[in-house]
């Protein structure tokens, strides 16, 4: 597939030419339900794939599920005006899980998302669509978002490049909320200097997000520089967790990186569990408040019911799926009063430590190395509970907790040629340096 950096230049005729392409490539490939709903463009201009829970005006919008069926989006998100103005369009939905949850693209109403490099497993999640797609090269360049790694995980199993922005540089305005102190939308691209493209496009100040930075807009692709060096940090004591060819595949970017000239800092830090209770409470929170909107009377589905009640009651029992009612039941329970305080005060408090940790090594490091997930991307059903998956999410929540950016690229194939991704952290609001170190390390593998 043609890559975002030279569709740019591209003639609109050309544009068209390439759309239709597109369109055809999709109905070859239906098996890997990466798209949903009809394929158009909501203007002129480079198609970008646009995930489930991004409003586009005149669009469905369901964030795959049944509850939001039929309901069309009134207006564009931020993200897609700031397409618009940057010479790119919407174009096609990304299937995902079911409003966000998960890390397997299992849970969508319109059925799961195959891993394009190997259909029996799973392409990661939530934004399992987006980046199939881009994998499977039925799509330029494409939009997630990232709650808790849902760009990065899904980018790294289907060997792509995935960017987690700092929390406020891309406005959320638009983006149907998961759990609102955690969100961010974020490109998902072929390469380094798409992902930086697609980032400049979409970042920048608006009002109508009240969590939005009012910073100077962004020019990484402009700055983009494959020879700086950097001090990168990384963890020994965290990779207990990782599979052997994980552990094997972060040593070998550590003595690239070394190579290359970056100086390298071992560091420990807070007991990753920490992070996954602490996650899985505030976000829970937060999706059962966000979510309490989805009652049958505003937007898409409605049940029957003899009184109001009785309607609000059947609508989410019918049309909300297994794991959105878990995490409105866990989110519900740790905001009662009674358990308010033992749960979701205390995961801010450990929250607050986590985000000190990180400052203190970027007081010191500009880049934290991680692995993404701990193993290669898993075959359909290998995941036995949903707290098996929430585990598996141990490596890319931490970013989110403290708001910094994160960007995953592939470092290397297994045997059976499936991908594995490491990921680059940066400091809040230093997405140039992420993106300078991996242009210098995609350069330097050459996969
Ligand atoms: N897997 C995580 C979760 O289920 C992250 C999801 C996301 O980033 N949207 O919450």
């Amino acid at each position: 597939m043609i890559t975002l950096k030279s569709a740019l230049n591209k003639s609109e005729e050309e544009l068209k030419e390439i759309k239709a392409q597109i369109i055809a490539k999709v109905k070859d490939n239906i098996e890997l339900n990466a798209y949903i709903g009809e394929i158009q463009a909501s203007a002129g201009g480079v198609p970008i794939l646009i995930k489930d829970n991004i409003n586009v005006k005149g669009w469905e919008i369901t964030c795959a599920s049944k509850i939001l069926k039929g309901y069309i989006s009134p207006y564009n998100a931020h993200v897609i005006t700031r397409l618009h103005e940057n010479k790119m369009c919407a174009f096609g939905r990304a299937n995902m899980d079911e409003f966000a949850m998960g890390s397997t693209s299992e849970s969508s109403c319109y059925g799961r998302v195959k891993n394009p490099l190997d259909t029996s497993r799973v392409p990661g999640g939530s934004s399992g669509g987006s980046a199939a797609a881009v994998a499977a090269g039925l799509a330029i360049a494409s939009l997630g978002s990232d709650t808790g790694g849902s760009i990065r995980q899904p980018a790294g199993f289907c060997g792509c490049v995935g960017l987690k922005p700092s929390y406020g540089r891309v406005s959320r305005y638009g983006l149907i909320a998961y759990s609102s102190s955690l969100d961010q939308i974020g490109p998902i691209t072929q390469n380094v200097e798409d992902a930086a493209l697609l980032l400049d496009a979409i970042s920048g100040y608006d009002e109508r997000d009240s969590t939005s930075a009012n910073l100077p807009s962004l020019n990484t692709f402009k700055d983009l520089d494959s020879n700086a060096r950097y001090k990168i940090a990384i963890f020994k004591n965290f990779l207990k967790d990782a599979s052997p060819k994980i552990q094997e595949a972060y040593h070998q970017t550590i003595k690239t990186l070394e190579s290359m000239g970056h100086s390298i800092i071992e560091k420990d830090m807070l007991d990753l569990s920490y992070h996954i209770s602490t996650y899985y409470i505030i976000c829970t929170a937060e999706a059962s408040s966000n979510l309490a909107r989805f009652d049958g009377v505003r937007y898409g589905s409605r049940a029957k019911g003899d009184s109001l009640k009785d309607l609000y009651y059947n609508t989410r029992s019918t049309y909300f799926g297994d794991e959105v009612k878990r995490r409105i039941l866990l989110g519900s329970f740790v905001l009662s009063s009674g358990y308010y305080d033992a749960y979701y005060l205390k995961a801010q408090q450990v929250r607050k430590k986590i985000c000190a940790q990180y400052e203190e090594i970027f007081n010191e490091c500009d880049i934290i190395l991680l692995p993404i997930a701990p193993d290669v991307a898993p075959k359909f059903g290998a995941m036995h509970s949903p707290l098996e998956m929430y585990l598996s999410d141990i490596y890319t929540i931490g970013v989110n907790l403290a708001g910094l950016p994160a960007l995953s690229m592939p470092v290397a194939k297994d045997a059976n040629g499936l991908s594995i991704g490491m990921q680059l952290i940066g400091a809040k609001f230093k997405e140039q340096n992420i993106l300078n170190a991996a242009y210098g390390l995609e350069k330097e593998l050459a996969l």
